[in-house]
């Protein structure tokens, strides 16, 4: 990286396991299409519990063949340290020098008895850098909206600051679509000390019906009026989408005017979407 570089915002791709061969197949074309712009890296998700990591494992080396720089999550509830510490030997072997490391959420109805080792993220990123020192750039999450599970912000911040605390670089928030949450949250983890890059994750707006649906899982809030635009569309996909592509525009416009560090794509294994706020960002030139 040279001086110039610095400051520029970097860009990110997130990617999840193919359950098929068809999905499989489909997501190649997809990094095809991705990689063409040249992201900073793609991080590939995983389950809890260990429920995708072959898949994750696969997708990344299949990332790290075509010389694509590449993160995978490491979602550590209900794992113990020997299953970790193969993983990030496997994950070093090729070559392979971020991770998202993550709590993960055990299925609904699990006892906190499965947790494993690891109760917490700021657990996970000690054991990574007491194991590998330096090795790997380690990226945790944020929530600007703050997690539903924290009983209050500013014991979710505390928390936030263990991971930091704990060794880790940089952070990628869960989605929003209030650029206020974002900077509100920004600041406060500045009060607090907290230095590193917090890089907003952007999830573009294709299909309400499981936005919704996801969005009242992980405690991201769609703000009433786009809620009621996007309901509004019914089966109209196409006016959907244009709708949903001019909110999540102008929120990218607004975070990166207002200085956030770069944009992590929640891309869903599909490049449309994340491409055309690429190109209407004016990122390409
Ligand atoms: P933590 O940072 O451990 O926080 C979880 C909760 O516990 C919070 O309420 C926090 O306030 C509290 N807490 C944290 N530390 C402590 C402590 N020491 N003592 C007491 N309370 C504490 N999930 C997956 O399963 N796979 C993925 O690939 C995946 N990728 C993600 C990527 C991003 C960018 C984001 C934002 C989320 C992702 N998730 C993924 C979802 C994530 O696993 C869930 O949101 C999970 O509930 C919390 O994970 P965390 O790492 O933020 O947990």
């Amino acid at each position: 990286m040279n001086a110039t570089d610095q400051h520029r915002p970097a860009f990110s791709f997130e990617l999840f396991p193919p359950k098929t061969p068809e999905g499989s197949a489909k997501l190649k074309t997809v990094i095809a299409e991705l990689a063409a712009v040249a992201p900073e890296f793609f991080s590939v998700t995983s389950g809890a519990g260990g429920s995708t990591r072959a898949g994750t494992f696969e997708t990344v080396a299949w990332l790290r063949r075509q010389g694509l720089d590449t993160a995978p999550h490491l979602a550590c509830i209900g794992s113990n340290p020997d299953e970790v510490r193969a993983l990030l030997a496997g994950y070093g072997a090729q070559g392979i020098h971020r991770i998202v490391a993550l709590r993960g959420d055990l299925p609904s109805g699990t006892g906190t008895g499965s947790a494993g080792a690891f109760r917490y993220a700021n657990e996970l990123v000690e054991f990574i850098r007491a194991e590998h020192a330096a090795d790997f750039h380690i990226e945790v999450a944020a929530y600007p909206e703050y997690h539903p599970q924290a009983p209050n912000p500013a014991r979710d911040l505390e928390n936030f600051k263990r991971k930091v605390q704990a060794g880790a670089d940089s952070a990628i928030t869960q989605y929003f679509y209030n650029a206020d949450a974002y900077f509100g949250f920004v600041d406060a983890a500045r009060t607090l000390g907290v230095e590193i890059p917090i890089v907003p994750g952007i999830m573009p707006i294709t299909n309400y019906t499981q936005l919704a649906r996801f969005s009242d899982a992980c405690g991201a809030e769609i703000p009433r009026w786009a809620r009621r635009r996007l309901e509004g569309y019914g089966d109209d996909l196409e006016s959907l989408r244009a709708f949903g592509h001019e909110v999540v525009l102008r929120l990218c416009r607004n975070l990166l005017d207002g200085g956030a560090p770069g944009l992590h794509f929640y891309t869903m294994n599909q490049s449309g979407p994340t491409l055309r706020l690429w190109a209407d960002l004016g990122l390409s030139t």
